[in-house]
């Protein structure tokens, strides 16, 4: 995958749209405008859901944090939508597979399933799931996916833009995995654990799946240590496109991150999901909206994935970020060691009781960072090795 930083500012009128809006926070009157704003100017709702259809609203339901956390999709974007496309008459139902916890509880403490039973939208069955064969898949030829995704004729993306530690950003492209139920996300991470396959992975299942609307929400969104733990940082942007990697290049580019440097992008335009190096962006103009110092992973990577065997044993453990426990944070709950999907796990607790924080084995870890994502303390950091920064200094 290319690693050169290409300033992708290219715009052309015959390449795919993504409409950007400014929003100024959540007030549900300004968000409703936007977002109906957003959708007519991709010719309607109607062009993404007809009467009686049954159509998925899929929002990012990471784990069970509240709204001004920005870790889940905001309920005021999700209100909107909702209510953008009840009106078509189609039939709408909700769900996500959630990284930790049961979707109950994720539900209500995002705010989502209060505006989902204000508005009658039942939860769609994400427990269940069903193989389905995938024959044009790079990566996967076959995926569960879950019922509620597959019993859905159409599926309305609402992403949250956020840091990520594997792919550097989460959008678009990234909201679906949510599709894959419970924990067999755990096993991709243990069987893709090269960052190219695993981004690849993810192309595919947009490429199964096939999202009719993308939607964004990044009137807050998150930097640092996401998608969990990061800081909520006001973007004041909605974005909408039926092109998951345009959508995530116009994200990329708010926060002024190459798309070229996230593996979801490159694979994407690849593999022709989409295309991040043509884009009409309509709507408000992206430099209105940058924020040029929106703390995101920007340093070049050296990949240890096609490397000599040794040589990629060298990077991993004095170049490669790794995951660190934050001990003075850490309350001891697990999670991290329960969701680790190496075996034997790549780290544990020391002793018996659980009274000392887990220990990494580093040479048994593939640097997927679900530890990272999953901790529900922010305890777990990821850090560059000091040959790591010498070289990216
Ligand atoms: S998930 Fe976080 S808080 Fe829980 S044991 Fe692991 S490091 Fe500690
Ligand atoms: S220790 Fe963390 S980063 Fe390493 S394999 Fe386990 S979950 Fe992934």
């Amino acid at each position: 995958m290319t690693k050169d930083y290409q300033e992708h500012t290219l715009e052309s009128s015959d390449g795919s749209t993504v409409v950007l809006l400014r929003c100024d926070g959540y007030d549900q009157k300004r968000v409703d405008e936007t977002v109906a704003r957003g959708i007519s100017m991709l010719s309607g709702a109607a062009r993404f859901a007809a009467q009686g259809e049954h159509i998925l609203l899929k929002p990012n339901l990471l784990v069970a944090k509240p709204p001004e956390r920005a870790v889940t999709t905001h309920p005021a974007v999700f209100r909107a939508a909702a209510r953008a496309f009840r009106d078509t008459g189609a039939e709408l139902h909700y769900g996500d597979s959630t990284g930790f916890g049961r979707i109950e509880t994720v539900a209500r403490r995002s705010g989502i399933a209060a505006v989902a039973e204000e508005l009658g939208i039942p939860l769609a069955d994400f427990r269940a799931g069903r193989t389905v064969s995938f024959p044009d898949g790079h990566t996967i030829k076959q995926f569960v996916i879950a019922e509620g995704a597959l019993e859905a004729d159409g599926i309305i993306s609402l992403s949250k833009l956020k840091t990520h530690a594997l792919t550097r950003f989460t959008g678009a492209i990234k909201n679906m995995f949510g599709c894959v139920p419970g924990m067999l996300k755990g096993e991709f991470h243990g069987r893709l654990n090269k960052m190219d396959k695993f981004a690849s992975m993810l192309v595919d299942l947009n490429r199964l799946l096939r999202p009719r609307l993308h939607i964004m929400d990044g009137i807050v969104g998150m930097e640092g240590n996401g998608p969990h733990n990061g800081k909520p940082r006001p973007l004041n942007a909605l974005l909408f496109s039926t092109d998951p990697v345009a959508l995530d290049a116009v994200a990329c580019r708010l926060i002024h991150l190459d798309p070229a440097l996230v593996p979801t992008e490159y694979w994407g335009k690849q593999l022709g999901l989409g295309d991040y190096t043509n884009v009409h962006v309509t709507g408000d103009a992206v430099e209105t909206l940058a924020c040029p110092d929106f703390k995101v992973k920007r340093d070049k990577e050296f990949s240890a994935d096609t490397m000599h065997p040794l040589l990629s044993r060298l990077m991993k453990n004095y170049v490669v970020p790794r995951p660190v426990i934050r001990e003075e944070r850490c309350i001891k709950c697990g999670n991290c060691v329960k969701i680790c999907p190496v075996n034997p796990k790549a780290l544990d607790f020391p002793d018996a009781n659980g009274q000392s924080p887990p220990r990494y084995a580093y040479k048994r870890c593939i640097r997927c960072y679900c530890c990272q994502e999953i901790c529900p303390e922010g305890a777990i950091e990821v850090e560059t090795p000091l040959l790591g920064r010498l070289i990216h200094r």
